[in-house]
Formats: C-alpha cells, structure tokens, sequence
C-alpha cells in the first residue's frame, strides 16, 4: 500500500509565507485572529485533500492486489446461464433493491399463454455470499453501444470479490451452467433466429414422446431410421466430399401431426429445434444463409409452413418476398454452400401444389412424407391409447367412421378429451366430429 504523504499541521502553511514580505505586514497577518484562523482553514483543506488522494490511491492500490474481478458480457454463451442462475439462486433478492425481470413466455399447442417472470439484480451494485463468498456483481447497461442483430443494448456483468478467494468465478460459472444444463435435462429446447444467432425461446419443452404422435403403419420408423441412419454416417459423406446435410418435407392437411412429429423426433433423438420463420421481417438472403451455417450442434432445423412464405409472389420471383428472402438464396441457404457440418431440415406444408419443384428436388428435400387424415389404423390406435386395452370398442369405434368424411387426427384427439372417461360415448357421438356441438 503506498505511504500516505504526512499531514501539515496549518500553523506551517501560515509561517511559510514568503520571507521577502515585511516583517511589518508580517506581524500584522501573524498577529491578526483572522488571517490566522484563515490560513489554518486552507492548511485544514489542502490536508484533507492530500489524505483523500493518498487513500484513493491506496484504494486503488489495494483493489488492484486484494481483489479480482470477471467480466460476463452479454455477447458470451454463459452470460444468460449467469442470470439464469442468479434469479434462482435468489442470493442477491434479499439484498438488492435494484431488480430487474426477465419475462419467459410460452404459447401451448392449444393456444393458451404461460409466462414466468424471473427476478434478478438490475443494474446497478449488488452483493451477496455464495459458498462462504462475498461477491459484487455490477450489472452495466452500455447506452451507446448497441447489438445490431438483437437490437439491445449491450450489457455487462462484473463480478468481483476478494483475490484470495478467486476460484469462486470458477465454481460459480460451472454452477451456473450445470443449473442451466439440468433444465433441459430431460427437454427438448426450442430456438429462434435472434437478429444472427440461434437464442432459446420460451422455457425448454418436455419432451414429446414418439408413441405420442400416432402416423399411419411403419411411417414413423422409416422417418426414425433414415434420420438415424444419416447421423451415424458422416464419415461415409466426408469421405466422398458429399455436403453433410438431409432434407425432409412433411406434407398434407392440417393436424395431421406435422409438428408434433418434429417434436416427438427431437425428443427421441435428444436434438433441439431451431425454428425459422421465411416471413419474418427483415430476415435476408445473407442472415438466412448465416443462420443455417451456425444452427447449434444436435439440431433439427424446422422451417414451417414453407409454401406461407410465398404467398405474396409467385416464389419464382427473384424480387424476394416480405422478408426480403429471395427464392435463389433460400435454395443457396439448403445447399449449405458454407457448411461441412451436419444439417437436418424439415419443412411442412399444407400445400405441396404451392411449391417450386427447384425447393423440393433430391438435394434439398431427400424423404418427403405424407401425412393424411386418420387411417383406420390411425383410429384404432389412437382410441386405444386414450381408453387402453379395449380393443373391442376401438374396433366399433373404426366401424362407426367407415363411409364417413375423413377426420383428422387433430379432431379425433379433440374428441377423446370431451369423452376422455367414456370410450362408449365416444361411439355414440362419433357424429360429433362432423357437426360439432352447440354451445348454449
Ligand atoms: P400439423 O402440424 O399437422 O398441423 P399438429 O402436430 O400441430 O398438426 O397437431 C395439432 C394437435 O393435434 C396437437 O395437439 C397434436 O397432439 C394433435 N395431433 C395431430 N395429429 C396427431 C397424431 N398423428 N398423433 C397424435 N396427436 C396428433
């Protein structure tokens, strides 16, 4: 620490007034209370002010010895892990009066909202213990700097505490992430393009079971098998310079389980679903072909409702479309020009008439899988998972649909819940599926 420079008492500043002024007016300043008392009071000053920076810079001194600090920019992976943790760890609640809150929304398949609203320190100072810690965490909002591609402002969190005590960034971060990481233990994570980059979006889903999703005989294990067969074989691609990537269209009215497929896939593959949106504004061939080239690892990337992109032009057009997406560069984008790593697409649509066969052709769409209207084998099986073991009634239940409009399997989930204690009621009111009920 360095030595704070001596204190002078003020009488010294009073007598070293210089020595070529006459002793007279000498002994009239000396010898005047006033004069005196006021040379004491700047000698008081320039003290004070002498010790104020003579401890800053001890202050300093000791900060730069003493203590260690970590920087978590907002740009850096563990960054959200960090709040994640912090806003559970609750360590920082009691203490901060700054909060901020981070919204996590979710919208169900039916339609219904949830959202959870997580706490944590605004910016500002903070401390709290951790381990037997004590840590400052300083949570600093850069007004001039902003993230083009997100279009926030960029953030910063420094973490300090004693340099003895160190290893605590070390243990808190691998915390952190291991907190972030048994969330979606278990969980299928849905991201979403964020300006550049792929972000999670909403809490991580449960994982959706292939039984769940009930698709015509041997469907759904030809799509398992061909996808699974794929990522086992990337050498076998390297090796003959192939691009690593395969395409999947699945197609056909709605409800048929599209999307719930591509759930129930990730869930049995443990991959994550990067969801990509044509129309969405602002999207360009450049940040098109970028997003697919950084996809996360362990990935299915989902561009759904295709064909809704190009409703506003014929997709031929080389204008581009609302989003600026042009239709060559959205074919540049699935030939992955840029990427050796392994790409999974799948694309739905309800309209396989609307799209251009250049979409669609080997190399860009390798399976395209139709999903119909429920099957009779689809009935069946679908009954039987919601009233299981009565196979005789499933069969009555296939019976009384026979000649009937078809029925997607959206609907006959929708009526098994209405009759969810009553497989006979179900029977009866087969007829519902077509007319649905009143509500008075
Ligand atoms: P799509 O993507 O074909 O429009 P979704 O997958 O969104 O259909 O299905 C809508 C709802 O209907 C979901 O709640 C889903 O659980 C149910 N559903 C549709 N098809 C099936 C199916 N084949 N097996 C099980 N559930 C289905």
């Amino acid at each position: 620490m360095s030595a704070i420079p001596p204190f002078e008492p003020s009488a010294n500043v009073a007598t070293n007034v210089p020595a070529t002024t006459s002793s007279g007016l000498l002994d009239a300043v000396t010898g005047n209370p006033y004069f005196s008392a006021g040379f004491g009071l700047i000698g008081v000053g320039a003290g004070l002010a002498v010790l104020r920076q003579g401890l800053q810079r001890g202050l300093d001194l000791a900060q730069r010895n003493l203590l260690v600090t970590l920087e978590i920019p907002s740009r850096d992976k563990s960054y959200p892990w960090f709040l994640n943790w912090i806003s559970h760890a609750q360590v920082t609640r009691k203490n901060s009066q700054q909060l901020a809150v981070e919204t996590s929304y979710r919208r169900h398949d039916n339609g219904s909202v949830s959202s959870t609203f997580n706490l944590v320190p605004g910016p500002g100072r903070h401390y709290f213990k951790y381990r037997g810690v004590w840590l400052r965490v300083e949570r600093q909002r850069d007004g001039r700097l902003m993230d083009l591609t997100t279009g926030n402002p960029f953030e910063t969190v420094t973490l300090t505490t004693l340099s003895r005590d160190r290893r605590i960034f070390q243990t808190l971060l691998e915390d952190a992430r291991e907190a972030a990481l048994a969330k979606e233990d278990g969980k299928t994570v849905m991201l979403t393009s964020w300006g550049s980059e792929w972000r999670p979006f909403g809490l991580p889903r449960k994982r959706r079971l292939m039984a769940s999703v009930v698709l015509d005989r041997g469907l759904a294990e030809s799509i398992v098998s061909d996808v699974e067969d794929f990522i086992a074989n990337e050498a076998w691609y390297n090796q003959r310079g192939i691009p690593y990537r395969r395409g999947y269209l699945l197609y056909g009215p709605p409800g048929s389980g599209k999307t719930s497929f591509i759930q129930a896939l990730a869930g049995h593959l443990q991959y994550n679903i990067c969801i990509l949106n044509l129309s969405e504004r602002g999207l360009t061939d450049d940040r098109l072909n970028h997003l697919l080239s950084v996809a996360p690892i362990r990935s299915l990337i989902l561009l759904e409702d295709v064909d809704a992109a190009f409703t506003k032009r014929k997709q031929t057009d080389q204008e581009g479309f609302q989003s600026n997406v042009t239709f060559s560069g959205l074919l540049n984008a699935l030939d992955g020009v840029a990427s050796s790593e392994e790409r999974i697409i799948l694309m739905t649509t309800n309209h396989i008439d609307r799209l251009d066969q250049a979409l669609i052709r080997p190399g860009r769409v390798d399976m395209k899988v139709y999903l119909g209207d429920a099957t009779p084998y689809q009935m069946r099986l679908m009954f039987l998972r919601f009233y299981e073991g009565k196979t005789a009634l499933a069969d009555q239940f296939v019976s009384a649909l026979e000649g009937r409009p078809p029925v997607s399997t959206a609907q006959l989930q929708g009526h098994f819940v209405t009759y969810k204690h009553d497989p006979r009621s179900a029977i009866e009111h087969v007829g519902e599926l077509f007319t649905p009920p009143l509500v008075v």
